[in-house]
């Protein structure tokens, strides 16, 4: 990245909130290299560009994104913006030292809606097996209830009024080098060693 002028771009790429290497062995210094330092900078940088100039370079990335969903002449715009924002999303699920339970006020909320922790694990897993192609799992909070949903590409729950609490890249940028074609090892990992839970619980109440 050489090339970030920042008095004309007004999206910056938020700082990671661990160092490179603390998500190791279950993410990888050199994933985090390429996924944060390329990818999440790339989009960054290709909305920048991409607003320079139009009705959108003096908003918010909310505010980009609910005003450019489901127009498809605006899709190259809504796609960057939601993945600056679903990347930043997903850094804050992830801890390290993360896993574990939750909070007594989130588990009341995963056993109401879930029956239990193993079910909303399992359902974590089976959206991010069965996501065809890239995407992002999330749980959401969708009026009272808890729920688990997928969605491809860049898409967002809140499109659909939904709340999302934490999220999983399912992208394969996020766990290639690290697992090849095992998107379920990366999931499993993740859910045991990196899943910020304290995150949740704090956007229950956000
Ligand atoms: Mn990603």
């Amino acid at each position: 990245m050489t090339n970030n002028d920042k008095n004309t771009s007004p999206h910056m790429l938020p700082p990671l909130p661990y160092e490179d290497n603390e998500l190791a062995p279950v993410i990888s210094a050199k994933t985090i290299g390429f996924h944060y330092g390329k990818h999440h900078r790339g989009y960054v940088d290709t909305l920048n560009g991409l607003i320079k100039g139009t009705e959108f370079s003096d908003i918010s990335l909310e505010e980009i994104i609910s005003s450019t969903a489901g127009r498809p002449e605006r899709s190259a715009i809504f796609n960057n913006a939601a993945q600056i924002w679903n990347h930043t999303f997903y850094w804050q699920s992830l801890r390290p030292g993360g896993g574990g339970k939750p909070a007594p006020v989130l588990m009341k909320r995963i056993e109401n809606s879930f029956g239990d922790m193993e079910a909303c694990r399992k359902d974590l897993l089976n959206a991010a097996i069965t996501q065809f192609g890239n995407g992002w799992v999330w749980l959401v909070m969708d009026g009272e209830r808890l729920k688990v949903v997928k969605t491809g590409n860049a898409e967002l729950p809140m499109a659909a009024g939904m709340k999302a609490l934490l999220t999983i890249d399912v992208w394969e940028h996020a766990y290639y080098l690290d697992y090849q074609n095992r998107r379920a090892d990366y999931v499993n990992a993740l859910l045991d060693k990196l899943i910020n839970w304290e995150f949740a619980a704090q956007n229950l109440d956000s």
